[in-house]
Parts: structure tokens; C-alpha cells; sequence
């Protein structure tokens, strides 16, 4: 067995293995996404229970083997433990950790992505801004921060910077005005949704949760997420397809 190391990040996933352990995935700021074995974590008694569950954040003390970690000790600052009571909430929650397991790599510096996941569950547990909206600022900023985003500040076709309508599929990124008569294929977006856009991704992660949209907005980045998540992400997430029979209507 390898040094002990400590680590700061979050559980993304805790799967129940054998009869007694956990398989964690963490996303940490040190080592980027990691696989840690929590042994005995399901015992009554085990010190590593409570820590061996999605979204517990703080720090870990792991052991490095060939070709996983083995958890030895946690100190828990937050659990969101909150998150469980919130329906359909919870299964944002649980669709923002695939999400940073689908963009998680190894030995890669996530600490900006584990921002983002601590000020989003903080989001929906506020329930100040509807988690439809939550969720879709979410999903582009995850994106920004994978460094694979459509360009909403200049037009694909001229350059020029301002009237942006439509978003063009062909070019994905915005069209202005005169250049959009040529366009086929794309959303035409209200000024507004341009602006949450841009917002979205040039904001830093603690301004993010700040605002809150129209419906008619809502819809409009609805609609344009969806058709940018099939582009940007080679497979659906798991999770959505139960946080979508919850939230259909
Ligand atoms: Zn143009």
C-alpha cells in the first residue's frame, strides 16, 4: 500500500460492493477524478458511513494502490443532506454529479467544476431559482469549464457583435441579423436569452445563481441546451431520463 494522501473534493457516486463496501468516485482539487474504495463503509458502525455518500463534501484521506484508492479517514464539512427531501430536486442533484463524472478526468484540476457542483446544490436547496433554470445554467457552465461552448458573443458570419438572432446549427454559434436571411437551420433567440447566455459563461461561479428568468426565456435555453447537450456530449446521462418522466408534463 501506497502514503496516505489527503484530498479535498466531493463523493460524485457511491456504489454498494460486496457485502460490506462502497465504490466512491470523487472529484478532487489534488488528483483530479478518483476511484476509492470505502471498506466496511455499509457496517452500522463504520466511521466511514456517512462519508461514503454522494455529495459529501470535504476532505479525504486515501491510501494510493495500483488502481485505486482505499479510503482511510474523512472530515465531512457539508453533506446536503437537505438535497434528499427535495423532489424532483434530488435528482438534479444527482444529474449535476454524472455530469461532472461524464467531464471528470483524472490528475486534472477540478477545482472549478467542484465550485460550480458546491454553489449548485446550495441553489437548489435555496429554492430561490426554479431548478429547471438551475439546471440549464448548470449544463453551460459545465460546458465553459470544459472549454467545448457555442459562441454567443460575436456572429459566426460577420463578426459583428451586436443584434445577434438566431442561433445557427450549421455554424454553431450566433448569426446576426442582416446575416441571418441567409441562414437555414437555427433558433432565433430574444435578446434576453443572448444575455443570459453570455452571462452564463463570462460570470464567475459565485454570481452565478443571481437571477431568475421569464418562462418564455426558460424555454428558449431549454430548447437551445438540449440541441447543445447532443452536440457537446456523446451520450445521454443516465440520470436524466428519470429526472425527465418526474418533470414532463
Ligand atoms: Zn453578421
Amino acid at each position: 500500500m501506497g502514503e496516505a494522501i489527503q484530498v479535498t473534493g466531493m463523493v460524485l457516486s457511491a456504489m454498494p460492493i460486496g457485502e460490506f463496501d462502497r465504490r466512491l468516485v470523487l472529484l478532487t482539487r489534488e488528483r483530479g477524478k478518483i476511484t476509492a474504495f470505502a471498506r466496511g463503509a455499509r457496517r452500522l458502525n463504520s466511521p466511514l458511513m456517512a462519508a461514503s455518500n454522494a455529495f459529501a463534501f470535504g476532505t479525504f484521506t486515501v491510501y494510493e494502490g495500483r488502481n485505486s484508492f482505499s479510503l482511510q479517514q474523512a472530515s465531512i464539512r457539508e453533506y446536503f443532506t437537505g438535497l434528499a427531501a427535495l423532489q424532483p430536486g434530488v435528482y438534479y442533484a444527482f444529474y449535476f454529479m454524472e455530469l461532472a463524472d461524464y467531464y471528470g478526468r483524472e490528475e486534472s484540476d477540478e477545482t472549478q467544476m467542484l465550485n460550480l457542483l458546491y454553489v449548485s446544490l446550495k441553489a437548489l436547496l435555496k429554492e430561490r431559482i426554479p431548478p429547471r433554470l438551475i439546471r440549464r445554467i448548470f449544463e453551460l457552465k459545465a460546458m465553459v469549464l470544459n472549454g467545448e461552448y457555442p459562441d454567443m458573443f460575436a456572429c459566426a458570419v460577420c463578426g459583428k457583435t451586436e443584434h445577434l438572432k438566431v442561433f445557427s446549427w450549421r455554424r454553431d454559434g450566433m448569426v446576426c441579423a442582416d446575416c441571418a436571411a441567409g441562414e437555414k437551420g437555427g433558433q432565433e433567440l430574444s435578446e434576453t436569452a443572448v444575455y443570459t447566455c453570455r452571462y452564463i459563461i463570462a460570470s464567475p461561479i459565485e454570481k452565478l445563481y443571481t437571477f431568475t428568468v421569464t418562462e418564455e426565456v426558460l424555454k428558449e435555453l431549454e430548447h437551445l441546451m438540449n440541441v447543445l447537450s447532443g452536440r457537446y456530449m456523446d451520450r445521454k446521462m443516465k440520470s436524466l431520463q428519470i429526472l425527465e418522466m418526474l418533470t414532463e408534463d
